[in-house]
């Protein structure tokens, strides 16, 4: 799959639901109508859409949401998908989660060929965390990422820089990862969907400051480590660990995207920060005959934009995209 601007479409993320346990205030509001479930691909159409991208040439898959594991029996998709890893024509088979089933799954997620997985933790403290997440609970997703560790799965920690919340602590997350073997990832707050009675530029915090925070403390030498996404990685050399920041609105990461967006309604987005959008789900319930997806695909994949533009100033104190990011999957 090849782009108009000559880039090779290798990655999706798939969206496997608009569900979550928890309701980050970045994220989502306090109330959140979801999805009747009607309008969800089935968990076989899920695998056939992703078994189509696979065949045209996808080479990493990611399922995340809302939240992937909390959706009924997702374990039998990956379990179906795994089976792209066992025959070579996947090389990885991954999922981001808010980590508060892990505990519960990581065997099994090892087993059906995951080897790495996303977990979002914000903060370290207890209370901070229940409040961010308004229902999360630490414990939980600490024994999450012990079960992780334990079942031999790579992990790579989410956190979103926000303002006055989890500024003061970032240091303390990139020494905790460091013991753990934890890669941390640091994300800029993105306009993403209303989020209730939250302000974005209340929670705006740019990287640019986080990072010259962070090399008070820590020597942040450069790397050329990339995996492919927006994330520009150093090595912090007291740790030996790796640290990645995600730039969206001071950075621009577009002319390098590799991949694309399904929601769990089979709709795909060709790009993060646009409305552009492909119906997958009507081919793929027309008929039982791989062909018409496979030709919405390739006619979705033609028209990728060259890229987007987020802004979060005061004329722009508003969502830059309506969806959340629940809907077309961090
Ligand atoms: N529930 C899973 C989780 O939290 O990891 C997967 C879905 S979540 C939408 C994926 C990632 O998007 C998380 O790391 C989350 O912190 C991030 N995220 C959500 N809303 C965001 C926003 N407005 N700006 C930046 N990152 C956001
Ligand atoms: Fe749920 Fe992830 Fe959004 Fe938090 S960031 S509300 S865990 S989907």
């Amino acid at each position: 799959m090849i782009d108009p601007f000559g880039r090779t479409i290798s990655y999706l993320r798939v969206s496997v639901t608009d569900r979550c346990d928890f309701r980050c205030v970045y994220c989502m509001a306090e109330e959140m109508s979801f999805l009747p479930k009607a309008e969800l691909l089935t968990l076989e159409e899920l695998d056939r859409v992703c078994s189509a991208f696979v065949r045209l040439g996808a080479r990493k898959l990611r399922l995340t949401g809302g939240e992937p594991l909390v959706r009924r029996n997702i374990m039998t998709l990956f379990r179906a998908l795994g089976r792209h890893i066992k025959t070579g024509a996947l090389d990885e088979l991954t999922l981001t989660t808010n980590g508060s089933q892990l505990a519960r799954y990581a065997d099994e997620l090892r087993d059906c060929g995951v080897r790495r997985v996303n977990v979002s933790v914000d903060t370290l403290d207890p209370a901070k965390f229940t409040a961010i997440t308004r229902r999360g609970k630490l414990d939980q997703v600490l024994d999450g990422l012990a079960a992780a560790k334990a079942a031999g799965l790579a992990v790579k920690i989410n956190t979103v820089a926000l303002r006055g919340v989890n500024d003061e602590e970032l240091d303390d997350l990139v020494a905790w990862c460091g013991d753990e073997g934890f890669d941390l990832v640091i994300i800029e707050v993105m306009p993403m969907g209303d989020i209730g009675g939250e302000n974005r530029l209340d929670q705006y915090l740019p990287l640019s400051l986080v990072r010259a925070r962070l090399q008070r403390r820590w020597t942040l030498d450069e790397s050329d480590y990339r995996t492919g996404g927006p994330a520009r990685y150093v090595t912090v050399r007291e740790t030996g660990g790796r640290l990645g920041f995600i730039t969206p609105l001071t950075h621009n990461f577009c002319e390098s995207c590799n991949r694309v967006r399904l929601t769990c309604t089979g709709t795909l987005y060709m790009c993060l920060g646009q409305e552009d959008a492909a119906d997958l789900r009507t081919p793929l319930r027309q008929s039982e005959s791989d062909e018409p997806v496979d030709a919405a695909i390739r006619e979705a994949i033609g028209r990728k934009p060259k890229g987007h533009d987020f802004i979060i100033d005061r004329r722009h104190n508003r969502p830059a995209v309506s969806r959340h990011m629940s809907v077309t999957g961090g």
